[in-house]
């Protein structure tokens, strides 16, 4: 089975194709020349994680390449930050601003909680996915805590402040196979996987 993975985020591609089994190829925007930007527009993440798949969806169907692969899904992911009432959310991209990097975004974090008794935090990633033109959402959630400083050099976005729960050490410091075992994508990936195996025979 072939699924585009509506993104070209690098580490993001890495992690899925570690996570899904062999029968799933995973291909890139990039490897199917899709080159065009998809705004995220959406007030929810379900909303974006659509609005990325249909996108990608509409735009397979023009070219006539839905004969070359499966299908699509996307992910979107929000970083909730109880002490902040869930902020940033749907704008954990652009936290520290429109042309803010992941260094921007993860000093903001340790910034905005500097003081704060509560560091707790959850990752949510949710994953649109369609199939011969059904749409399907799953969740993935992680529960941890925000860390004093950085630490590790592993992963990507904020892993070197977030602290999964049951574990005293950054996503940035954990060895990717377990990062994957517990993460928020991971956990999302597993019940995609559900899916596949139920409904197209993977
Ligand atoms: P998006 O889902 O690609 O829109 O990502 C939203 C934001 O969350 C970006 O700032 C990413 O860097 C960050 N992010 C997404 N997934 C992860 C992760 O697994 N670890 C750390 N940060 C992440």
């Amino acid at each position: 089975m072939k699924l585009v993975f509506a993104s070209n985020n690098k580490h993001k591609l890495s992690e899925v194709r570690q996570i899904l089994p062999e029968q799933v190829e995973v291909v890139s925007l990039k490897d199917v020349g899709f080159v065009q930007e998809i705004e995220e527009t959406g007030a929810t993440l379900e909303e974006n994680s659509l609005l990325k798949a249909n996108a990608v969806w509409e735009w397979l169907d023009k070219n006539r390449l839905l004969g070359a692969v499966d299908g699509v899904f996307a992910d979107d992911t929000g970083l909730e930050i109880a002490a902040l009432g869930g902020a940033p959310g749907v704008r954990t991209a652009r936290w520290a601003g429109d042309e803010a990097c992941d260094v921007n975004n993860r000093q903001k974090a340790l910034r905005e909680l500097m003081g704060k008794e509560d560091r707790s935090a959850r990752f949510r990633t949710v994953v649109s996915l369609i199939v011969q033109g059904k749409t399907q959402q799953v969740e993935g959630v992680v529960n941890g805590r925000i860390a004093l400083q950085e630490e590790g050099n592993g992963g990507f976005g904020y892993d070197p402040v977030f602290v999964p729960e049951g574990y005293e050490k950054t996503f940035a410091s954990l060895p990717t196979e377990v990062k994957n075992a517990i993460s928020h994508r991971g956990r999302a990936m597993e019940k995609l996987c559900e899916i596949l195996k139920k409904e197209n025979n993977i």
